[in-house]
């Protein structure tokens, strides 16, 4: 893995065009603007990994949109040792931003194979979230109750176990909807109520039940 000139160079690029397209949070910017997306890649798309695009990442899945990845982290309002818990590991780059601006991350993905090779290459990168394989619907409750909650994936409908494990005062971020989703935030008020904010139109893959070997 080589992280050359020209990665540094286009990797400045999207910084500049994510900032353009309203994401304000200098600390998300400096964390995509250092963290070598490229190598959260198949080498097949060395030339394209620094466009605003999602791209797949093998077993069906994408790297989420650098944009989205933004977005997404910048509604979430980290403070430094946040713990925030993270459904859909996937590629690990989103676990890598909420690493590189202060979060204690716990990330939960699915797909085995991606949960093994996320978890390689955030440790060889000197990121260290606690990764768990595993059905995100049920979140982890022996480590909760989180400060933040973040869905990568497209859930049908916002998942109760999660707000469970929320906590009061916390936000949890999610892409809901079945084909098209509405970025959510949901505030918990107290164990009974929660406030919901939207934030526009998103396309994720699905958010599915169940582990997948
Ligand atoms: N955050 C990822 C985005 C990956 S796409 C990144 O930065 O690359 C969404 C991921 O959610 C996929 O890897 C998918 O396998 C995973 N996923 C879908 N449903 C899930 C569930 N119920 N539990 C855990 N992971 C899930």
């Amino acid at each position: 893995m080589n992280d050359t000139f020209r990665h540094k160079g286009l990797r400045k690029k999207l910084v500049e065009g994510i900032s353009y397209k309203g994401i304000e949070d200098k600390r998300i910017l400096d964390a995509i603007g250092k963290i070598p997306r490229h190598f959260f890649m198949d080498s097949t798309f060395d030339n394209i990994a620094y466009q605003d695009k999602p791209f797949p990442i093998g077993s069906g899945q994408t790297i989420s949109q650098p944009y989205t990845v933004a977005f997404q982290t910048e509604l979430l309002q980290i403070t430094k040792g946040d713990k925030v818990l993270e459904i859909g590991t996937g590629s690990g780059y989103q676990a890598a931003v909420l690493l590189e601006i202060g979060a204690k991350v716990y990330t939960i993905e699915r797909h085995h194979d991606l949960f093994i090779k996320s978890q390689k290459l955030l440790h060889e990168l000197g990121y260290h979230p606690n990764s768990f394989y595993g059905d995100g619907y049920i979140g982890k409750e022996a480590f909760s109750p989180y400060d933040k909650i973040l869905i990568t994936a497209g859930a049908p409908e916002i998942p109760e176990e999660l707000i469970k494990q929320l906590k009061i005062g916390g936000y949890m971020v999610a892409p809901i909807g079945k084909n098209i989703q509405i970025m959510k935030r949901i505030t918990k008020l107290s164990d009974e109520e929660y406030d919901i904010e939207r934030f526009g139109e998103f396309v994720f893959v699905p958010m599915l039940k169940g582990k997948i070997n």
